[in-house]
């Protein structure tokens, strides 16, 4: 019963402006769904006194910080992309979307993180004794993330204790997170104090899915955004700021993140493009798409999309 409604609940947000529809009644082995949208600290943000956040403190609106899950439905093995802050919240939602009860400690078989910022790993720690106490979480990651979790306390006491299972590969080596799920992996400049940073292309059966939450502008890695784009059906990209006017007091030559407006400009002619398959993610709490409807609705002229909480995409 349970089952059905979360089966229900899936098939009515699969992806809704993606011409790559999967189709009604063929469903993949491999499912996707997106788990939260925004930056690191989601919305509210903490600290954020603006209209932003005041207003959704009013209203209870709450965007997740970016992160995805993928299921396989013949095993029901579950693959956690980023384990965020609101990681609890998340995989209550991936579980019911993926049809999945009764994991108990073992809330996920596998995840997969991009780099070490808080948005992207600090729900590792609720796999730890003091939460979860989870056994053998399969965690995988760059050699300098596996390194950082286990040089740097609280990281490694999840480690030492087998709460977590590390997986370190090398940046640019194809691996396999779930079995028969093919992940190309893909060093990515950005802000890198404590580990490297990655972007990853999924390879399902039927369909590649780009997910790069964090990167440096595209002008500071020539060719980078085409070599990430290659094949890809639907891209999940950075749209952490939209033209930066939501930084009214920074130079925009600072920003290290690539605007929406940049990128929409470098894709406009792109299949993918075309089939409104560019869906940004990893939204700050003050992007203006986040607030404004009308500004929205001409991104989505323009065929590009925000992606949505529970959307979905046949693998
Ligand atoms: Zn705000
Ligand atoms: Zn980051």
């Amino acid at each position: 019963m349970r089952q059905r409604a979360g089966l229900a609940l899936w098939l009515a947000l699969l992806l809704p402006a993606c011409a790559v529809r999967p189709e009604a009644a063929v469903s993949s082995r491999f499912a996707l769904f997106v788990l939260g949208t925004a930056q690191d600290g989601g919305m509210p943000h903490l600290g954020c006194d603006r209209q932003c956040c005041s207003e959704a403190r009013r209203t209870g609106r709450t965007l997740h910080p970016a992160s995805l899950g993928v299921v396989d439905r013949e095993s029901g093995a579950l693959l956690l992309i980023e384990a965020t802050p609101r990681i609890e919240e998340q995989l209550a939602l991936f579980h019911r979307l993926a049809g999945t009860t009764g994991r108990g400690r073992q809330p996920v078989d596998a995840v997969l993180l991009t780099h070490a910022h808080i948005g992207h790993y600090l729900g590792l720690a609720l796999f730890g004794r003091e939460v979860a106490a989870s056994r053998g979480v399969a965690t995988h990651c760059s050699q300098r993330m596996a390194a950082f979790l286990t040089a740097n306390g609280p990281w490694k006491q999840l480690v030492e204790l087998g709460q977590l299972a590390l997986h370190p590969f090398a940046p640019g080596v194809a691996i396999e997170p779930l079995p028969g799920l093919l992940v190309l992996t893909f060093s990515v400049p950005h802000r890198d104090e404590f580990s490297d940073t990655m972007a990853y292309v999924l390879v399902g059966p039927r369909r590649r899915v780009l997910f790069v939450p964090d990167v440096d502008a595209w002008d500071r890695a020539p060719g980078l955004l085409q070599q990430l784009m290659h094949g890809v059906d639907v891209a999940y990209i950075d749209g952490t700021f939209y033209d930066g006017r939501e930084l009214p007091e920074r130079d925009l030559a600072e920003i290290r993140h690539p605007l929406m407006t940049d990128t929409m400009a470098r894709l406009e002619t792109t299949a993918a493009a075309k089939g409104g398959c560019v869906r940004f993610l990893h939204c700050n709490h003050t992007n203006p798409v986040l607030h404004d409807e009308v500004l929205r609705a001409a991104i989505e002229r323009r065929g590009f999309g925000l992606a949505q909480l529970g959307e979905g995409v046949e693998l």
